[in-house]
C-alpha cells in the first residue's frame, strides 16, 4: 500500500537528494516544492515584481497568479525531474543566487502559498509520493504516514550548495551563500504564514557529518519501518 512521505527541512541540509533517492529507488513519484516557490521568484523578477527594498510588489503578484502554470517534467538523462514555469524548462535559472536572495519573501505571501499548497495537495492526492519542503508536514499532508525534519548546521549546509553551484559551472562565493542560507532560515521560521518548524510527529535527522549513502539508508530504513 502506497503513503505520502512529508521531508522538511532548512535550505540545502541535503533533504531534496534523499528524496529524490527514496522515490527513485521505491518507484513514487518526488516533488520539490521549493522549486515551485523558486519558479513564483524567477517569474516575479522577470515581470518586475519586486520593489527595490526586496519586497513584493503584491498587488501585481496577486493579479498575475492566474498566469503562473509550474509543472514537472521527468528527464530521462538525469533520472529525475524538471521544473517548467509556463511551459519553458527553468530547472537551472531557479537554483541562482540571485533566486535564492527573492524566494523567502514570496514565500512568505499568503495567495502564493494558498496557490502552491492547493497544486501540491493535489498532486499528491493518490499517495505514492515523496514530498519535500518546509510545510509538507505541517500544512500540505498533515496526515502523511512518513514525516521526517531534517537539519544539518548552517556552515555544512552552506559548503554544500557551495559544491553543488561548483560542480554545476556556476557562480559561487562562499560568504555569500552563508549569508543567504542564514537570512533564510530567519526568514522561513519567523514568518506568519506556515512558518518552518518541526511537526510533532516528524522524526528528526541531523545529517551534518552524515554522508549521502548513510543518509540514503537511514531514509530507507524508516520507509520500511
Ligand atoms: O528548498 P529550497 O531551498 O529550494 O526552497 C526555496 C525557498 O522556498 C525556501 O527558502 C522557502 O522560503 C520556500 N519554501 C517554502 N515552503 C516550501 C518549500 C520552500 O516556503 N514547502
Amino acid at each position: 500500500k502506497k503513503i505520502t512521505i512529508a521531508i522538511d527541512g532548512h535550505s540545502s541540509c541535503g533533504k531534496s537528494t534523499m528524496a529524490k533517492d527514496l522515490a527513485r529507488e521505491v518507484g513514487y513519484v518526488y516533488v520539490d516544492t521549493g522549486a515551485m516557490y523558486r519558479s513564483v521568484t524567477l517569474y516575479a523578477l522577470r515581470h518586475n515584481l519586486f520593489n527595490a527594498d526586496g519586497s513584493v510588489k503584491t498587488a501585481e503578484l496577486e493579479q498575475q497568479m492566474p498566469q503562473i502554470q509550474i509543472s514537472f517534467k521527468f528527464n530521462a538523462e538525469t533520472g529525475r525531474p524538471d521544473t517548467y514555469l509556463n511551459g519553458e524548462c527553468v530547472e537551472k535559472e531557479i537554483r541562482s543566487l540571485e533566486v535564492s536572495n527573492h524566494v523567502s519573501p514570496i514565500a512568505a505571501v499568503g495567495f502564493v502559498r494558498t496557490a502552491m499548497v492547493a497544486q501540491q495537495q493535489q498532486m499528491g492526492k493518490d499517495k505514492g509520493v515523496v514530498m519535500d519542503g518546509r510545510d509538507i508536514g505541517t500544512t500540505v499532508f498533515p496526515d502523511a504516514e512518513l514525516k521526517i525534519f531534517v537539519t544539518a548546521s548552517a556552515e555544512v549546509r552552506a559548503q554544500r550548495r557551495f559544491d553543488e553551484l561548483k560542480a554545476k559551472g556556476m557562480p559561487a562565493d562562499f560568504d555569500d551563500i552563508l549569508k543567504n542560507v542564514q537570512e533564510r532560515d530567519y526568514i522561513d521560521s519567523h514568518r506568519e504564514v506556515s512558518p518552518l518548524r518541526k511537526a510533532d510527529d516528524a522524526i528528526e535527522l541531523d545529517n551534518s557529518y552524515m554522508t549521502i549513502p548513510e543518509q540514503k539508508q537511514w531514509l530507507m530504513d524508516r520507509f520500511k519501518e
